[in-house]
């Protein structure tokens, strides 16, 4: 028998809310149109007109003299350091760093730099000044590790999201520049930073030398992130991106997208009250929250993998970073999606069930696994 309209839409309101990623967005279909209509040329042998637009447009909103898209924002952060670091040096990183923890180690085993985890003695996801001319202090002697590069990473992701303020941003850059240390700026969310404060991205940016952003996190493009610093800098970098195996031919189209979603930055505030509104409801009913600086919302559970398994069981899609939950808001997720969000984890158990403001495992009764097809 046919579903009759009525149960159509009453199965789609059952479908699971995806709070893992702001990646999990699809392209729109106004997106998927100006992708369909770019202009494209060869971007290996010369250049592709619709990347070089992208590429000058970003470098542009970065306060850069120049840029270059990469397929990804790992490859972006590993061409960068791989131009600043070099055998025997080391580079400094917030503890919890996507560079550190999140890229495979390719900082040091491609890139060939040590790296140097600084604990957030400024607060979550933060730095001080006074820790980096400690840790960049070279002793001189011969068979020491050279401090060689500061990696920052703004909005810092495992801290939850958190927001470096260009003051501070700027007192930490300027203690590397005076120890002699690059500075290269992870800014795959440097857009929520950027709204959560309401100042440029060229605000955020001041004193780095290279700064990675991404387009297919909060901005919703299927792929792509750009890598942008001197004209010195890029020039390297298409090589390097070369022997990483990145230059594509056509990527106009890729990049048409990420034109398209440069449009809606300013939409991430959206995300960023959604994230508040999630916090404020989990709060309500008794899960221990930090409370959202942009888009991502961390909770504090006893038993991580148990109530990550139990709320995917309840409609709930979450995903892990440094020991918490982790929810995040995107484009895909609409007021309606988090009040369902709300309402279902109100269902999976109150902050009784474990110490730590979450269900245990053992709280974890048997519910039937919701079939997302039904
Ligand atoms: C997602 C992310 C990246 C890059 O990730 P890709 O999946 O390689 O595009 C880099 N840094 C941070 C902080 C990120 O969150």
């Amino acid at each position: 028998m046919r579903p009759s309209p009525r149960s159509r839409r009453s199965s789609r309101f059952d479908e699971p809310v995806d709070l893992r990623s702001d990646t999990v967005t699809v392209p729109t279909p106004s997106m998927r149109k100006a992708m369909a209509a770019a202009e494209v040329g060869d971007d290996v042998l010369d250049r592709d007109p619709t990347m070089r637009r992208l590429e000058e447009r970003i470098a542009g909103l970065l306060g850069a003299a120049d840029a270059l898209w990469t397929p990804t924002g790992s490859m972006a952060n590993l061409i960068a350091l791989m131009h600043h670091l070099g055998r025997g040096e080391a580079f400094l990183a917030p503890q919890g760093a996507h560079v550190l923890d999140f890229e495979l180690g390719t900082a040091a085993w491609l890139a060939g730099g040590m790296p140097r985890p600084l604990p957030h003695d400024a607060g979550p996801g933060k730095i001080s000044a006074t820790a980096v001319r400690r840790a960049a202090a070279s002793d001189g002697f011969y068979a020491s590790l050279k401090p060689a590069l500061l990696c920052l990473e703004n909005t810092h992701n495992s801290a939850g999201g958190t927001v470096v303020a260009p003051e501070e941003h700027a007192a930490v850059a300027a203690a590397a520049r005076a120890a002699r240390l690059a500075v290269h700026l992870d800014g795959a969310r440097l857009w929520n930073a950027s709204v959560a404060l309401g100042v440029p991205p060229a605000a955020l940016t001041v004193g780095a030398d290279t700064v990675s952003v991404c387009l297919s996190k909060g901005l919703g493009a299927p792929v792509g992130s750009v890598v942008a610093g001197s004209a010195e800098f890029t020039e390297h970098a298409r090589r390097l991106r070369k022997m990483l195996g990145g230059g594509v031919r056509q990527g106009g189209i890729l990049a048409a997208a990420g034109l398209h979603a440069l449009d809606s930055v300013d939409r991430l505030a959206e995300d960023h009250a959604r994230a508040s509104t999630l916090a404020e409801g989990l709060r309500d009913r008794g899960w221990r929250v930090r409370e959202p600086q942009t888009n991502i919302v961390l909770v504090d559970v006893a038993d991580l993998p148990g109530t990550i398994a139990h709320l995917a069981e309840s409609g709930v899609l979450a995903g892990a970073i440094g020991g918490k939950l982790r929810l995040m808001t995107h484009r895909d997720v609409g007021d309606r999606h988090i009040q369902t969000a709300l309402e279902r984890i109100g269902e999976v158990g109150p902050a009784s069930t474990g110490p730590f403001g979450g269900p245990t495992g053992d709280g974890a009764r048997a519910r039937p696994v919701r079939d997302p097809s039904i």
